[in-house]
Parts: C-alpha cells; structure tokens; sequence
C-alpha cells in the first residue's frame, strides 16, 4: 500500500531522520508481537523470550498466539503492548530515583484508554505512590477500568473527565503524563485505517487538540513536576510545536534523564521503527519552573471498621459505605478527587457483609494486595475458559459457599457453590463474547 505524498514530502523536516527511505519500507513490514508482564503477579524472567530492552518488563513474541484464548492475559497477567511505547514506565522509574527518592508521587495519566501505559507506569511506582488514570471518552473509560482493576494494584485509580477538569485541583500532581491523541505516523503499519485517515489537515487538527490538551493540564501541575507528553507519530507539528508551545506559554525546562539509552533531537526523544524493532513513537519530557496555587487534602473522620475478614496487605484505610467496605490507600487523595472528578474507580471495593457471610467483590480476585482467605479452585484451561464465558459448568467441590478461582496460581474471580451446582460471579461485562472455539497457546 502506498503513502500519502505529502507524508513522505514531511518526512524530510522530521529531526534525527536521515534514512526516510528505509523508515517507509519498515512500515510495509510486520509488526512485532509484544507482551509487557505484569511483576506483581509473575515474577520470574522470561529467558526464553527476548527482552524489549527499553523496558523494564517487556519481551517479544516469536508469533502471535490466540491472547484471548489464554486465561492468563484475562487475568491480567501480562498486557499486549506495542514495544516502543513502553519506554513511558521506563521513563517514569528513572525520574523517581532521580528526583523522588524519599518523597512519594502522585502521577495522573491523561489520556489512558485503554491502559497500556498506565499498567506500565503503575508497575514502575512505589507502594506509598498513587496513579491515577483519566480518560475523556466514556465507552473507553470501561475498558481502562477492567484493565487497571484487573492489573490489581490499590494505589490506581481511575476518572472519566475532560482534561480541563483538572483546572481545579492546581498543583496537585508531580507527574502529568499525555499519551495525546494523535495523527498515528507510527501506527501505519499496525493500523491501515491510520494511512487511510492521514491528511496535513488531520495533521494540524491534532496540532491544535493537544495545544488544548496540555494547556489545560498544566495548572495541575506542582512546581517543579513533570510533564511527559507522548505521541504515536513523527511529524514536527505534533511534537516540536506542542514542545515549543509550552515552553512559550509556561515557564518550563526541557529534561533529559541521565539513565536515558536514546538520544533526543534537541528534548524530542523518537523511535523510529527502522532503527528500534517496535512502533513509531515520539516523547519529550518538561519541568515546570512555577507556581499555580495548591490544593488542600480533606480532614478524615477515623471509623472503626469491626467484622472484615480480608487481610490486606499493603497499607491504608477500609471505610464502610453504605453496605460495601472499600479499601483506600490514599484516602484523603480519593475524598478530594471525588469531589472534583468523576472518579469510576475511587478505591478498591472489597465486598459486603450480608446476614454474616461474606460476599467478595470480583476485583478483589484479581488484586496484589489482598490475602485470599476464601477456599480455592484450581480450573483447567478448558474449564478457566468456560469460566470466563459467565458459563457453568461440572466441578468438583465438597464444600459450598464462595470460593476463589484460580488459573495457574492467579486469581480470575468467584463462584458461590450451592451444592449440585454454582453460580459464576465473573462479570458479565468482562466476558469473553466470541463464540468462536479457543485454543491456548502457553506463553511460559
Ligand atoms: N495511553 C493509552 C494507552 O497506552 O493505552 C493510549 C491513549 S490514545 C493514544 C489517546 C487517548 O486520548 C484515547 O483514549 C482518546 O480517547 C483520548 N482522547 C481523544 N480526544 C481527547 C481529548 N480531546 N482530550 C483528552 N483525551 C482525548
């Protein structure tokens, strides 16, 4: 498939691009496959796989299996990233040993959906750290919310909100991440539906959204905080401008990390997919030199909280609301943010307590923090697959009542079961929908 003239004529003005000739012949190439594993969950190196060497947790795949047919990614286990992309949690571990070593961070994550990044940079955080992760489109705020619940740390959390929302919590945030929406340069491979949509229009439309974009998450910045601004493209209007940009608006600084392995084109840094096996990918990371007012946190009541039986284990606080105990990590954090955003995921809710029995909440299956208390069972592939279908099926269990349901060590979610048969509490919105039949292939 051929390109858009005026693509190639812009490829001439990209920096640090001297073979454009053998960037526009990488882009009729393959893909390649990638998972990035998630650490809390598998902890062991992947030495059988080549490693994505920007990454703190990324390998290659020799080809791409069924991912769906493995119960392993439902459990979030490891996430399907493209490979350069992956440099974002990268980035975000060295600005914390460079700048935040005794200081906790809070990092929001703008434009998340469906989560790529944001799994990434939560893996990079430290337990007293807190994420949270925005998405504007609502349909898209529900996928980023299964995959950070399902990806199982207590210290993310997710809004659905327009970027200039966050206007109202000035200074709140150390790190702002913008993984913008953009023309997709480095996508045209993967994604044929992006060199279809290219135009020079489309190009400056873009331009002019993520003026928009970081101009309104600015004043959430704290003085001396980051900003790391990404885009999936090459062109200059989409990167050097929006750089520029700030940096004639807001007093700011161009950061280059030292424990960076890539040289930037003057604070741009690009991976172009000729050069790096992965995507196309631009990034640039800003300091704010100023001031923009700052937020107070709320005062708690401390409540005492009598009869749960869950054992967390990470630090924070349960509250009781209305029926449901949720877990917080950062309590006075999640009481302003919900008064300002609209927050889909505040906390993590960790069930009810009705007439003496415990029912946990689905997310807790999935969550690093929790230590299971509940009986176990251990499914089979075929049956882990039934399971995640919301479908019943023949198990064998003595005992009845609530047991959580693991594949391969990994918590999936739980059933109640009732003697002769068990009611499937996987939910119903996560399902696997095909009806198609499902082989796995086993990654390790
Ligand atoms: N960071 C995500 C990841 O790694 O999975 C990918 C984000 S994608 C490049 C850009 C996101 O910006 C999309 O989810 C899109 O819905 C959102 N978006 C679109 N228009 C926006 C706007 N005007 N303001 C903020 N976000 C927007």
């Amino acid at each position: 498939m051929s390109f858009p003239q005026a693509f190639v004529d812009s490829l001439g003005a990209v920096p640090g691009l001297s073979e454009p000739q053998e960037l526009l012949k990488s882009l009729d190439d393959d893909s390649p496959i990638s998972i990035r594993v998630n650490p809390s969950k598998h902890r062991h190196k992947l030495s059988h796989l080549s490693p994505v060497t920007w990454s703190n947790h990324g390998y290659y795949l020799p080809e791409r299996p069924s991912f769906i047919a493995d119960p392993l990614f439902h459990a979030c286990v490891y996430y399907v990233q493209e490979p350069s992309s992956m440099v974002i949690g990268k980035v975000i571990g060295s600005l914390l040993t460079e700048y935040y070593v005794a200081e906790s961070v809070r990092v929001l994550d703008l434009c998340a959906a469906p989560g790529g990044k944001s799994t990434d940079i939560i893996s990079n955080l430290r337990e007293r750290d807190l994420l949270v992760s925005n998405e504007v489109v609502k349909s898209r705020s529900h996928i980023l919310k299964e995959n950070v619940t399902k990806w199982g740390y207590a210290n993310h959390l997710v809004s659905n909100n327009d970027p200039k929302d966050f206007k109202r919590l000035p200074g709140y945030f150390d790190i702002v991440v913008i993984d913008a929406p953009c023309s997709g340069e480095g996508m045209f491979r993967k994604d044929r539906r992006a060199r279809a949509e290219w135009s020079p229009d489309h190009v400056k439309l873009c331009s002019s959204r993520q003026k928009r974009i970081v101009y309104d998450a600015w004043k959430s910045i704290k003085e001396g905080g980051f900003l790391i601004y990404a885009t999936c493209t090459f062109n200059t209007s989409e990167n050097e401008q929006i750089l520029s940009f700030l940096l004639k608006e807001f007093e700011a600084v161009k950061v280059e990390l030292s424990a960076s392995t890539e040289e930037s084109q003057n604070g741009i840094y690009r991976f172009f997919p000729h050069v790096r096996q992965g995507e196309g990918f631009s990034y640039f990371i800003i300091q704010k030199q100023s001031a923009s007012g700052s937020v107070n946190l709320p005062r708690m009541k401390t409540t005492k909280v009598d009869d749960l039986p869950v054992e967390i284990g990470v630090e924070g606080r349960v509250v009781k609301e209305n029926d449901r105990f949720i877990f917080y990590t950062h309590d006075q954090d999640s009481e302003l943010l919900s008064k300002q955003l609209r927050m889909i995921k505040k906390g993590l809710s960790l069930g009810v307590m009705k007439k003496n029995r415990w029912i946990p909440d689905p997310e807790t299956s999935f969550s690093v923090a929790i230590k299971n208390f509940l009986p176990e069972l251990e499914l089979d592939p075929a049956q882990a697959l039934r399971f995640l279908r919301c479908e019943t099926f023949d198990l064998f269990c003595e005992e009845r009542g609530y047991h959580l349901i693991k594949f391969e060590g990994h918590g999936l979610g739980y059933i109640n079961h009732l003697g002769n048969r068990f009611n499937n509490y996987y939910p119903s919105n996560w399902r696997i929908r095909t009806q198609q039949s499902l082989n796995r292939t086993a990654l390790f």
